[in-house]
C-alpha cells in the first residue's frame, strides 16, 4: 500500500472501532494483540519467541530500549546508525528515524517504516476530525522532524496532505502553508502560537497542538486567534497514546495501544504501554514516565475508548 492507502485503511479501521461497545471493542483488542504477540514481536532479538502470555513479558523502559536499540527492531539498526541517519536527512534505507524533543542525553530513538507512518496519520484524523473528512480535508502537519521524515505533499479526492519542516522556520514556508489554505493543522503549539502573533493567514476548522507539552499560557493566544478550541494529540517518542475528541474528551489510543496500569497513588497510574500495531520497533509492556487519571464516566461522544482526566 502507498502512505495515503495506508493513511485511508487505518482512518477506516479507526472509526470502525470507535463504533463498537466496549465488550466488542476488547473482543477485538484482545485478537489483535494476541496476533502481535505471535507474529511481529518475536521478530525482535530481544524477544526471540512468542509469550505464552503479555504478563510473561519484562517491563521494559526508556533506558533499555536505548542501550540495547538494535535488539528491539527488527532490521537490528542500532543506536549509532539511528543517530547517524538523524543528522543526515532521517532516512535509513526504507526506514524513518526520528528523535523525541528533549535535552539531549535524554533523548528518545524511534524507527518506524513508510506503513507505520501513515498509519497514526490516518489515526489521528479518523479520531479528530472524522467530521470534516467528507467536505474534503486539507491536513498540513508541521513537526519538529528532519526533513526526510515528510516528503511533498500528497493527495487523494478526499485527503490532501502536507508537511512543513519545522527545522526550516516558518519564513522558508508561510506562504505555501498560506496558499495551501488547510482546514486541519497539526502543529507543536509554540508553532501555533507564532502562527496567532505574526498573524498568518489560517482559516482551519480544527487546530492540533502536537508533539510538546501545551504551556497553559499560550492556549488562550491560539484558540483566541483562530477562534477554535485547542485541540491536544498526546504523542510520546513511540507513538500516539491519546487524542482528544469532538467532545473534548482525550481517549487513550487503545486501539493501536494495550494499557496496563500500575497504582501510582492518590488514584493516579503509571501506564504499561504495548503498541500492537507496530511492527518495526517493538514496544511491550513499556513503562511510561507518564502519571494518568482514568476517568470513570464514560465519553460523551460514545466510543469505547477510554478517557483520562
Ligand atoms: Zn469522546
Amino acid at each position: 500500500m502507498n502512505g495515503l492507502a495506508e493513511a485511508v485503511s487505518s482512518f477506516a479501521l479507526t472509526r470502525w472501532v470507535s463504533r463498537k461497545s466496549r465488550a466488542e471493542f476488547e473482543h477485538w483488542q484482545a485478537a489483535a494483540l494476541r496476533r502481535f504477540l505471535d507474529r511481529d514481536l518475536p521478530r525482535a532479538p530481544f524477544y526471540g519467541k512468542a509469550p505464552a502470555r503479555l504478563a510473561d513479558l519484562p517491563v521494559t523502559d526508556k533506558a533499555l530500549l536505548m542501550r540495547r536499540f538494535e535488539d528491539f527492531n527488527i532490521h537490528r539498526l542500532t543506536a549509532a546508525e539511528a543517530w547517524a541517519a538523524l543528522a543526515r536527512d532521517g532516512r535509513a534505507g526504507s526506514l524513518t528515524v526520528g528523535a523525541s524533543t528533549g535535552t539531549s542525553g535524554n533523548r528518545g530513538l524511534f524507527v518506524i517504516s513508510e506503513a507505520e507512518k501513515y498509519r497514526w496519520l490516518g489515526a489521528i484524523l479518523a479520531k479528530a476530525a472524522p467530521d470534516l473528512l467528507w467536505r474534503g480535508m486539507r491536513v498540513a502537519v508541521i513537526l519538529p522532524q528532519s526533513t526526510g521524515l515528510y516528503d511533498s505533499a500528497r493527495k487523494s479526492r478526499l485527503i490532501k496532505l502536507a508537511f512543513f519542516d519545522l527545522t526550516l522556520g516558518p519564513e522558508h514556508w508561510r506562504e505555501a502553508l498560506e496558499a495551501f489554505d488547510p482546514t486541519v493543522i497539526i502543529a507543536p503549539p509554540k508553532m501555533l502560537r507564532y502562527f496567532a502573533t505574526d498573524g498568518f493567514r489560517l482559516t482551519p476548522k480544527r487546530i492540533f497542538s502536537a508533539a510538546e507539552t501545551l504551556d497553559p499560557v499560550d492556549r488562550p493566544v491560539i484558540e483566541g486567534f483562530f477562534r477554535l478550541p485547542l485541540d491536544q494529540i498526546y504523542m510520546a517518542t513511540e507513538g500516539l497514546f491519546a487524542v482528544t475528541c469532538r467532545q473534548g474528551g482525550l481517549h487513550l489510543a487503545e486501539d493501536s495501544v494495550f494499557f496496563e496500569f500500575e497504582p501510582a497513588g492518590e488514584g493516579l497510574v503509571t501506564p504499561l504501554v504495548t503498541a500492537f500495531r507496530r511492527q518495526t520497533q517493538i514496544m511491550a509492556r513499556y513503562r511510561m514516565n507518564d502519571l494518568l487519571r482514568l476517568s470513570d464516566q464514560p465519553c460523551r461522544c460514545g466510543s469505547p475508548l477510554r478517557c483520562v482526566d
